[in-house]
């Protein structure tokens, strides 16, 4: 069920807070675009950084490479994507919505087109990646970057942007190995969906049709989520076959192929390819963590997000301002669960209550108060600090060095 009255919270948190800010908002916007703000910045890095992690570093088959979002046109013709990456118009013409500009000045000057998918940089480097690293078949190679698509109809906040960010592998495969990688990269999918805090039963797979799917695929699963407007596409996954690397050997007469020391067999690798929207993981995020209930009579709005991508980890407060000893010590406080992450944040702002709603929007864990038993008032609690849970808004008297690794092992 659509539910456009929880899209308008969305938004309107997202720019109150500082997650999501319209583009050139204040020469009236520039549609398709959206920019993130202190908080978004910080979530967005958050899921990339964990992204990297369980898509590249943890793993022993992967590389990266960051490639650049301007690529020789020849790239875009071998792909299929100059003739074929277009949308229809209201009067049925076909549209090519790749963004074209141009490089260089007088009779120089020629037309590029700013990529529309990252993985063309991943398929141009795979024989410098295989040359440089000598890699065992199978591996794969893992971006995150830009990319463009000039979209006839951008809409719904961050879901169908002209400018995006994709985090994007493509794991080459002995032709006879697709199916089991296929099965591997969908397991990994729906992990780092739990991972961020997307839960399972707002996720959907779809198989795609045959005449559904992009022209280089042989089998496509699309992992759709259920959005405030509706069901929809979040990320893709899709069976490539050999297609990229053939049609690139063609048209640039070089052997995209892959020697296997072993077999002494030589062939063109196949290719597996999680793709994933990150701004579309942010609003799928948003959507998931986002929460009204009842507290002290008022309604209370808070980001249940998990703690391992929450922009802030823990907030730390003296509970007066005007204190200078309490202040200190939670000065010394923050200095200590700094070490375990710098994502910690001072309020001394206001009454406590504004200060835990505060941090509830923007989807802080822990709250810590320190306040006069800190320092010793009822001699058996001091340096205990009160932790406040921002889900249930529970508080617990603990000692600091237990705060410490409940923040610790909240995050790891
Ligand atoms: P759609 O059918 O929604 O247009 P697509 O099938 O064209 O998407 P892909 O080409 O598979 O999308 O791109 C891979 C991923 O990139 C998508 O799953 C999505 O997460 C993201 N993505 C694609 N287009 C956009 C866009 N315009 N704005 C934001 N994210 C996008």
């Amino acid at each position: 069920m659509a539910d456009l009255n929880l899209m308008e919270k969305i938004v309107s948190l997202a720019k109150r807070r500082g997650f999501v800010f319209p583009g050139s908002e204040i020469y009236g916007g520039l549609s398709g675009t959206f920019d993130y703000g202190p908080m978004g910045v910080v979530l967005k890095e958050n899921v990339e950084r964990l992204w990297l992690a369980m898509f590249r570093d943890d793993r022993d088959d992967m590389y990266g490479v960051d490639a650049t979002i301007l690529m020789n046109p020849k790239v875009w013709e071998a792909s299929g994507h100059v003739q074929t990456f277009a949308d229809p118009l209201a009067d049925g013409k076909m549209f090519n919505t790749m963004f074209k500009t141009s490089v260089g000045a007088g009779e120089e000057v020629s037309t590029v087109y700013m990529r529309p998918e990252t993985a063309g940089g991943i398929f141009t480097n795979f024989k410098n990646v295989v040359d440089s690293i000598h890699p065992k078949i199978p591996f794969g190679i893992a971006q995150i970057g830009k990319a463009f698509r000039n979209e006839i109809a951008p809409r719904d906040f961050i879901f169908r942007l002209r400018e995006l960010s994709q985090m994007e592998v493509e794991y080459f495969v002995k032709p006879s190995d697709w199916e089991q990688a296929f099965e591997e990269w969908r397991k990994l999918m729906h992990l780092f969906a739990v991972a961020v805090g997307i839960p399972q039963t707002m996720l959907h797979e779809l198989e795609v049709s045959d005449g559904d799917r992009a022209h280089y695929s042989k089998r496509t699963i699309d992992f759709e989520f259920e959005y405030p407007f509706g069901r929809k596409e979040l990320w893709g996954l899709a069976y490539r076959t050999d297609f990229d690397l053939s049609a690139h050997a063609k048209a640039s007469g070089t052997e995209l192929s892959y020697l296997d020391e072993e077999t002494k067999e030589k062939f063109i690798p196949h290719v597996i390819e999680p793709s994933l929207g990150v701004d579309r993981t942010i609003l799928a995020i948003l959507t998931s963590a986002y929460r009204e209930d009842d507290m002290g009579g008022e309604t209370r709005t808070y980001l249940a997000l998990a703690p391992k991508i929450a922009p802030i980890k823990a907030m730390v407060s003296p509970l007066l301002k005007n204190k200078p000893e309490l202040v200190e010590k939670a000065r010394e406080v923050r200095a200590e669960l700094k070490k375990v992450h710098s994502a910690i944040a001072w309020d001394d702002n206001g009454n406590i209550g504004k200060r835990y709603r505060r941090q509830d929007e923007i989807g802080t864990s822990f709250c810590i108060t320190i306040d006069f038993d800190t320092l010793g008032e009822t001699p058996n609690l001091k340096d205990t600090v009160t932790l406040r849970h921002r889900d249930s808004g529970e508080q617990e008297r603990l000692t600091i060095s237990e705060v410490v690794s409940r923040i610790r092992s909240a995050i790891e």
